[in-house]
């Protein structure tokens, strides 16, 4: 039928909208069972800021909800394990250009003997982000993915959605507990990456050493040769 695309596309959107206002997972930003009644917010100063505090205060919405990007870093210090190396991707890739980057001038050495380049200044201003999600999956060290933190209320308007690197950046076990299963599969990932990159390195250095010892060998048999004739 002519026109059917249209339709069909109608009804599914009439569903969906239909569908936010009944299915109790969808409903994600109603619930705010983790405060008793006398302690829910009653202006814009009380709402949530710390990161334990907000952290109950997102683990109550919806897992596969997503609002601003957040930093990951590993387990321990946040500059010491953070992920990101400034490459600048997601700044370049961010539709609407909300993403500041200044790369560090000199590569850092971390605890894990990695010595990288760093973000010195990474700032999205929300005010702007439209949860896209195009950042994180541009990123190729998984070192960006969404947040479910909605609470980002300020009675500044000037610079106070401007939210800075060390405001943006969260530990991977707080990934965890907003995102389990998204976070789980991107730990095997990483993880599986890791592995091939380590078996090509071990293949490479095992061909290496192989040649070099075809090479010795053919050497000593070519002065063999040399000396019986
Ligand atoms: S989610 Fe989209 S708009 Fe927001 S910072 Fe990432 S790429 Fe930019
Ligand atoms: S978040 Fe990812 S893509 Fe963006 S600068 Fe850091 S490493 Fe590069």
């Amino acid at each position: 039928m002519l026109g059917g695309g249209i339709f069909k596309g109608m009804a599914v959107t009439l569903r969906n909208f239909v569908g936010s206002y009944f299915y109790k997972e969808r409903l994600i930003t109603n619930d705010y069972d983790w405060r008793p009644e006398d302690k829910l917010p009653q202006s814009i100063g009380e709402y949530p800021k710390e990161e334990g505090e907000q952290l109950r205060d997102t683990t109550t919405v919806n897992h596969y909800s997503r609002n601003f990007p957040m930093l990951l870093h590993d387990t321990g210090e946040p500059m010491d394990t953070i992920r990101c190396v400034a490459c600048q991707i997601c700044e370049r890739e961010c539709p609407p250009q909300c993403i500041y980057i200044e790369k560090s001038e000199d590569k850092t050495e971390r605890s894990d003997n990695k010595a990288q380049f760093y973000p010195a200044k990474f700032d999205i201003d929300v005010s702007v982000c439209m949860s896209c999600q195009i950042c994180v999956e541009v990123c190729p060290f998984d070192a960006i993915v969404m947040n479910s933190q909605f609470e980002l209320s300020t009675p500044n308007r000037f610079g106070g959605l401007l939210v800075r690197r060390d405001d943006l950046l969260k530990s991977n076990d707080y990934y965890h507990k907003i995102h389990p299963q998204e976070a789980a599969t991107r730990d095997q990932k990483m993880a599986a990456d890791k592995a091939a990159k380590e078996a090509k390195k071990k293949a490479a250095a095992e061909k290496a050493k192989a040649a070099a010892e075809a090479k010795a060998k053919a050497a000593a048999e070519a002065k063999a040769k040399e000396d019986a004739e």
